[in-house]
């Protein structure tokens, strides 16, 4: 292993500290991060799934870029030495609890598990249970027209049968909360090439996580979630880091963020006076830096929880959001198969 790469992971280490270490208010949320790489990592692509602590019959999968590979890391199933039935077994006792699937967005690397995972979750079909589906109207038109038509993927609307199907798909519109699980979603759209939502996801009490998909510099989600802030209602926020500084016009272009887009983000969620977004190429790290002292005070109780790095350039990556760290902002780097509360 290089050095870089040995630093990194240890500044990797460091960046996962608070996630053993936070105290808070009683958890009402637990997130299993299933896949949590930018895209080219096999086996660790986006996908989470969702419950309230010590619920272990209901769970919300969040995005299915390859949950399965995730399930079985979460579960310690070694895919190499246990029999297939174990890794099977295993695999339907968690897709058994999973009472739904809701997707930020039609990009590969979210969805492409949804289809490969069909034969498993048919299972449950064949069991008189189908699965719903919940996304933005684009994006259940591009399953629709692209993924399950037969050419790509069946089309597993209708497998095994119209009545029981494997998936049923729901649009989840803007404005129009839905109780999902045990949670209550609310979607808001993101800045991304495709329609990516967020989704405000609430228990009864008010406690709220706001799960980004992918996007770039964006507004609308910010101006919701501030009064939640306010009220002392968001536990967490986890929000996409997708490539290092250096590389913020590829990431603006791509709809993406970079440790200082990232932190000027931040800044419009805690209310930093009147911010114009800047130029990409001239916010260096150095301006984050220094918008750190002035936000992080604001952010005090919220896990600030990063995903969707992406493999190349991801030493570097880690090194700036250490640099943030050091700034006093708390961030944590969510890690495949290693879940958080809060
Ligand atoms: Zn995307
Ligand atoms: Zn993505």
């Amino acid at each position: 292993m290089r050095v870089t790469a040995i630093l990194s992971r240890v500044l990797g280490l460091l960046l996962l500290a608070p996630l053993v270490m936070a105290a808070g208010p009683r958890p009402r949320f637990e997130l299993v991060p299933l896949g949590v790489s930018g895209g080219e990592l096999e086996g660790d692509s986006s996908s989470f799934l969702l419950r309230r602590p010590g619920d272990r019959t209901s769970a919300v999968m969040i995005d299915a870029g390859s949950p399965v590979s995730g399930i079985m890391r979460w579960k310690g199933v070694d895919s190499g030495r246990c029999s297939s039935k174990i890794r099977v077994d295993t695999v339907l006792a968690t897709l058994d609890h999973t009472r739904a699937i809701v997707l930020t967005h039609a990009h590969l690397d979210h969805i492409l598990g949804l289809s490969l995972m069909s034969p498993l979750v048919l299972e449950k079909a064949f069991k008189g249970v189908t699965t719903p589906v919940y996304a933005n109207r684009p994006t259940v038109d591009t399953i629709m027209s692209s993924l399950f038509t037969g050419q790509l993927w069946s089309d597993f609307t209708r497998i095994p049968s119209e009545k029981t199907p494997t998936y049923r798909l729901n649009v989840l519109a803007e404005g129009a909360p839905a109780r999902i699980g045990a949670f209550v979603f609310e979607p808001v759209r993101l800045a991304h090439p495709v329609a990516s939502s967020g989704f405000f996801i609430s228990t009864e009490d008010g406690a709220t996580y706001l799960h980004l998909g992918d996007t770039g510099p964006t507004g609308a989600v910010w101006d919701r979630a501030r009064p939640i802030l306010a009220a002392g209602r968001l536990r967490a926020v986890s929000i996409e880091c997708s490539f290092p500084a250096h590389r913020a016009t590829l990431a603006v272009k791509s709809g993406h963020l970079t440790p200082p887009l990232l932190v000027f983000e931040l800044a419009k969620l805690a209310g930093l006076g009147a911010l114009r977004q800047p130029d990409p190429e001239l916010f260096s790290m150095a301006d984050a830096r220094d918008l750190v002292p002035r936000l992080a005070p604001r952010l005090a109780g919220v896990r600030i929880l990063v995903t969707h790095i992406k493999i190349l350039g991801r030493d570097k990556l880690v090194r700036e959001l250490e640099m943030l760290r050091r700034a006093g902002l708390s961030l944590e780097i969510l890690e495949q198969a290693a879940p958080v509360l809060f």
